[in-house]
């Protein structure tokens, strides 16, 4: 009897590795290009440093010629939920990252080195714990869960480091024959990597990120398939980042602590290892102190608020950008026009601790990104927002022309307006130019200096009668202002009016303040003029004279 035999009797059916190493050839891509993947669980909750994750990976992919592909990793069948694989693969489309190669639904999946959900890859990773078997790098263990218990508390009681390893690994040290006959006898067992290493010698790992790290050898014996026949993450990594012909292992740094284990067994496999770039999390002030965005305590963890608030995808993304590569900030601020995917990102200069989530400066690029939309791309992405999260707005966008010329006061300029960070911003800031909603609410006027209103009614009235010409261009409309600040005996210009404070109630800008509010109810706005070239003059005119009741 040998490994062998043992190899046989355990998995009968497999196929030869030589088969998996023929049928996933390496990639024939240019020199430096780089194969990576986001390997979420189907928990159908992508997480915003998930999504950042994968940003990171895709860029570098596209950047070098390479590819990025998305891994269902489903061998914990207890965090599966119902349509997850769909749900992750929706919010990598709602920000226009769709993967090369990989899932594309629940059941289907593009590209020719899948299958790329892991418990459809079964077979193959019993024909490589197979191949362990037989090199006597693995091995069958008996020990039930009572027998794992009592080692841990002896260990406990020892005060000693808690594992499977050394003297406590009782089943490495069954012969051949003692393991044959166990199973022979119906007994249930796992699969466990037979660790070479020494936990009193240190590796040297050089991280794509995190730079030089010295971690002691892995001495585990850890689990590599389970009582159900599936892989455990560490064994499926191994697996299937080899036979992905992956060369960047991007992933979360909590995985870091692992890579002694994980170089151990690509070595063993007989496999090159990949290089690896661990990324910090996304962190938030929380009381003083630090804490990693949460799942359970932040809703802005999860990207599915960000579909829900309409902050526009490229928003998100360019923020994350802007935290995984300090230089993105001065790069933008150059090249303000520029496309994003023009930036040269580098993995290598990812910050090595967790950076600060800032959702004011996220909302800012929001700001930025919808102020460079044409009155066309707002109406279009506020509309189908709007259809899906907030009706009464949908309805308002109806008349298409009418909110194109609404979405066009203060757009395509050289200082476009900045006043629209998300989609669910719109309502509230372009309501006033439909007539149901502004009468509608009770209103309220809040003027500011000219508050009188006998004043305000004289105001109004001249203007209407006398200075307002709808054919007016902008700067008679303005001169006009001015005349009839002056007719009214305010200063035309302001800084006569600080020149001599006690001669004048109030200058030509309160008096286009008071207008502003009559037409508008509000004392910030968008360009006025332009906003009244888009009321018309039979609205202005109905709406000062209700301005004054
Ligand atoms: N399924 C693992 C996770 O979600 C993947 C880690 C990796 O990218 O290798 O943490």
């Amino acid at each position: 009897m040998d490994y062998k035999d043992l190899a046989n009797l355990i998995f009968p059916d497999v196929k030869e590795i030589s088969y998996y190493e023929e049928k996933y050839p390496e990639r024939n891509l240019p020199e430096g290009a780089i194969v990576t993947r986001f390997a979420p669980s189907p928990t159908g909750f992508v997480h915003i440093g998930g999504l950042y994750q994968a940003l990171v990976a895709r860029t570098v992919a596209q950047k070098t010629g390479g590819v990025f592909f998305l891994r269902v990793e489903d061998t914990d069948q207890k965090r599966e939920v119902e349509n997850g694989v769909t749900g992750i693969v929706n919010s990598l489309k709602d920000f226009d990252m769709a993967p090369d190669e990989g899932m594309i639904s629940d059941t289907e999946e593009i590209g020719n080195y899948g299958p790329f959900k892991q418990s459809l890859r079964k077979e193959i990773y019993q024909a490589y714990a197979k191949y362990m078997i037989e090199q006597g790098k693995a091995y069958p263990c008996f020990c039930t869960p009572e027998d794992g218990e009592e080692i841990r508390q002896k260990q406990e009681s020892a005060k000693i480091r808690p594992g499977y390893y050394g003297v406590w690994a009782k089943c490495r040290n069954l012969t051949v024959e003692e393991m044959v006959e166990k199973i022979q006898n119906g007994e249930n067992y796992i699969i466990r990597f037979k660790s070479p290493g020494r936990e009193d010698r240190k590796i040297k790992h050089k991280d794509v990120i995190k730079g030089n790290v010295d971690f002691p050898e892995n001495d585990l014996d850890i689990v590599i398939i389970k009582a159900d026949g599936l892989p455990t993450y560490h064994f499926a990594h191994a697996v299937d980042d080899h036979l992905m012909r992956t060369t960047h292992v991007i992933r979360s740094d909590e995985w870091l602590s692992s890579v002694p284990l994980h170089l151990q067994l690509f070595h063993e496999l007989g496999f090159k290892a990949p290089k690896y770039a661990h990324i910090s999390p996304i962190m938030k002030n929380d009381n003083g102190g630090k804490r990693k965005l949460s799942k359970r305590k932040d809703p802005e963890a999860a990207v599915e608020y960000y579909k829900q608030e309409g902050v526009p995808s490229d928003a998100v993304k360019e923020y994350l950008l802007n935290i995984a590569n300090s230089t993105f900030e001065n790069w933008r601020r150059a090249n303000p026009d520029a496309k994003m995917e023009e930036f040269d990102f580098q993995l290598n200069k990812m910050s090595v601790s967790g950076a600060l989530f800032d959702m004011v400066k996220l909302l800012d690029i929001g700001k930025t990104v919808i102020s460079k939309m044409t009155a066309e791309a707002v109406y279009e992405e506020s509309l189908e927002w709007a259809k899906e999260f907030d009706t009464e707005l949908a309805e308002m966008l109806v008349d298409k022309e009418y909110a194109l010329k609404v979405f066009g006061i203060e757009r395509g300029n050289k200082k476009p307006r900045k006043d629209i960070a998300k989609w669910s911003d719109v309502k509230e800031n372009i309501e006033y130019m439909y007539d149901d909603k502004f009468y509608g609410k009770a209103q309220e006027y809040p003027y500011q200096v000219i508050s009188d209103k006998e004043d305000l009614e004289k105001i109004f009235k001249l203007y209407i009668e006398k200075y307002y010409d709808e054919n007016d261009d902008k700067q008679t409309w303005f001169d006009k202002i001015k005349a009839l600040a002056v007719e009214m005996g305010y200063a035309g210009e302001v800084k006569e009016f600080k020149a001599n404070p006690g001669m004048y109630k109030a200058h030509v800008g309160d008096v286009s303040t008071a207008i502003r509010v009559g037409l508008t109810s509000r004392t910030n706005t968008p360009d006025m003029y332009e906003i009244m070239q888009v009321l018309g003059k039979d609205r202005i005119v109905e709406r000062l004279e209700k301005a004054i009741g």
